[in-house]
């Protein structure tokens, strides 16, 4: 290790069991709860699957594809560190095994190995061991904490863990700490905890030469000392080092349940740290302070999430998460009624009403592929004629300005090119440099642009600055032939690209609230510092509810 500077130390959490522990939230709350005592943090997820990145896979099997402002696509769990932390984060943060793959043969292709034979051990380790010390080098943190995907014994994760055994050894002595976090099971007929499932996962992980410092038990149900003792015994863990985490009324709770167990104190102790004054905001105290407003709820915003993925809530967690900051901020919380698209159809605007009628806000998130954006569509005409405020993040803005061109521009067979190549009236479509783009396997619009905000308008109101900068991930746009047209009949473009071209920003002049965004909002909204957009919309969903100003439903029977 050179001089000087004091070397980094490393944090790596291993689940077992099954995945769905909490392994995630688990390594937030400590990157937060280090934060605290003054130490800088950051996080990095290593994903043994052999996809270079999630962007490909089905939400259904990933979830949320998480966008960082670099515009790599990674982990849910990214969203969960980025807003326990507040931290932006970068592609460095998201390693799987496919990007280490394509790395190793890239090089062997070059000739770097001069003529060796390319193994798992050293030559793949290698390559991980360097993105976890760069990571922690660029970053001048004090702490990375590492969180491993999937479980211990998976196929796939064995060169990550072969990789931190190697880095336990080359590391000083109280350089690294290693977490594993695993379930008890609770036996109904019995009414017993059962630690079995434990042990044989910290009998797995010890076999790949890593002896966890910290064991986290997950559970339904409280856990007494004798739990925790029998674990301490049977997996060579010191007592105080063996924590249970009852499942929480709310993730940010979890936090505090790890603090009040010990694991920061025990942290520092076991990596030699000492604690600092925590910067402004980032006491235990300031977090106390807003989990504190989470419990207030006597004011409730009912609001529906009308999307294509609904059966996984996990593939809108950031929009969930998202609403919660926001009704928090203004002492209230979220009923959210999970409605699938695909079940409506524009056609048929009664069933939306029934579909709608306790509910005093609608949002329509982000989605891909034509299933569903009838359904959507027919949602967000009816919250156009009903005057219920409706926020639409991407696919959702677009569905919003299909919606008004049927309603309000005579153009009854309005569509997307992505549901409908041969639309007549195209108003959202690939521009041209997109096309180009597509035929060269390269197309969506990813990560952090510039948005030029419309002075005189509810988005300049809402955001209070001339420009945001949003993230993206999408490859359909609002077609510029049209805007005119709109313009003129009310819904305004009142965020565009810097060169004014592109609409980042759409909203009906004459609504409560109708506003949609080409970029992802809810990727930028954190816990202490809720997003813009999503105050506003709460604002007027708080508002709705409580003028009681409920608008008859039922309504037209389009046919467009
Ligand atoms: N499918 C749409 C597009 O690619 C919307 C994408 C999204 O909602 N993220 O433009």
């Amino acid at each position: 290790m050179s001089s000087g500077e004091p070397s980094p130390k490393y944090i790596f959490i291993t689940g077992g069991v099954i995945s769905s522990v909490g392994k995630g939230i688990t390594t937030a709350s400590l990157g937060r709860l280090l934060q605290s005592r003054g130490l800088s943090v950051t996080v990095q997820k290593l994903d043994p699957y052999l996809n270079v990145d999630p962007g490909t896979m089905s939400p259904y099997q990933h979830g949320e594809v998480y966008v960082t402002d670099d515009g790599a696509e990674t982990d849910l769990d990214l969203g969960h560190y980025e807003r326990f932390l507040d931290q932006n984060l970068t592609a460095a943060s998201s390693v799987t095994m496919g990007q280490i793959s394509a790395d190793v043969i890239e090089r062997e292709r070059r000739g770097d190995y001069l003529g060796g034979t390319i193994q798992t051990v050293p030559h793949v380790t290698d390559l991980v061991k360097e993105r976890v010390r760069g990571l922690a080098q660029s970053a001048g943190v004090d702490v990375l904490i590492v969180e491993v995907g999937g479980t211990v014994g998976d196929i796939e994760g064995q060169a990550f863990l072969e990789a931190i055994r190697q880095m336990r050894y080359e590391e000083p002595r109280n350089g690294t700490l290693a977490i594993h976090v695993t379930p008890l099971f609770h036996l109904k007929a019995t009414n017993e905890l059962k630690t079995k499932p434990t042990q044989h996962s910290v009998r797995t992980l010890r076999s790949m030469g890593i002896q966890p410092d910290v064991i986290i038990s997950r559970t339904d149900i409280p856990a007494d000392h004798s739990i925790t003792e029998k674990l301490a015994l049977f997996c060579d863990v010191p007592a105080e080092a063996v924590m249970t985490l009852e499942t929480a009324s709310s993730i940010y709770q979890v936090p505090a349940i790890l603090e009040q167990a010990g694991l920061t104190e025990l942290t520092l102790e076991r990596l030699g740290l000492d604690a600092r004054p925590s910067q402004p905001g980032r006491s235990i105290d300031d977090w106390l302070e807003w989990t504190a407003a989470l419990s207030q709820t006597d004011r409730v915003c009912r609001v529906a999430i009308v999307g294509k993925y609904v059966e996984l809530r996990d593939a809108y967690l950031s929009v969930k998460e998202a609403l919660i900051h926001a009704a928090a901020q203004r002492g209230a919380s979220v009923d959210i009624t999970w409605i699938q698209s695909d079940d409506l159809d524009d056609a048929d605007q009664p069933e939306i009403a029934a579909a709608l009628a306790e509910v005093d806000g609608v949002i329509v998130p982000g989605g891909f592929g034509e299933r569903g954006i009838e359904g959507e569509v027919g949602v967000a005409r009816f919250a156009l004629e009903q005057d219920i405020p409706y926020l639409g993040l991407c696919r959702g803005m677009q569905n919003m300005v299909i919606a008004f061109a049927r309603e309000r521009l005579d153009l009854p067979d309005a569509n997307t090119t992505e549901a409908d190549e041969h639309t007549d009236a195209p108003v959202i479509a690939l521009l041209d440099e997109q096309r180009e783009l597509s035929q060269m396997g390269g197309t969506m619009r990813l990560g952090r642009y510039p948005c030029q905000l419309l002075p005189e308008t509810r988005a300049w109101d809402l955001y209070q600055s001339e420009f945001a900068y949003e993230r993206h991930r999408h490859r359909w746009e609002f077609n510029p032939r049209y805007r005119e047209r709109f313009e003129h009949a009310g819904l305004l473009a009142s965020g565009t690209s810097r060169d004014g071209q592109l609409v980042e920003i759409a909203e009906v002049c004459d609504h409560p609230f109708m506003l949609g965004s080409q970029f992802h909002p809810e990727l930028k909204s954190r816990p202490e510092r809720s997003h813009p957009l999503f105050l506003g919309f709460i604002d007027s969903v708080l508002a709705e509810s409580e003028t009681a100003l409920r608008h008859p439903v039922g309504a037209t029977n389009h046919t467009g």
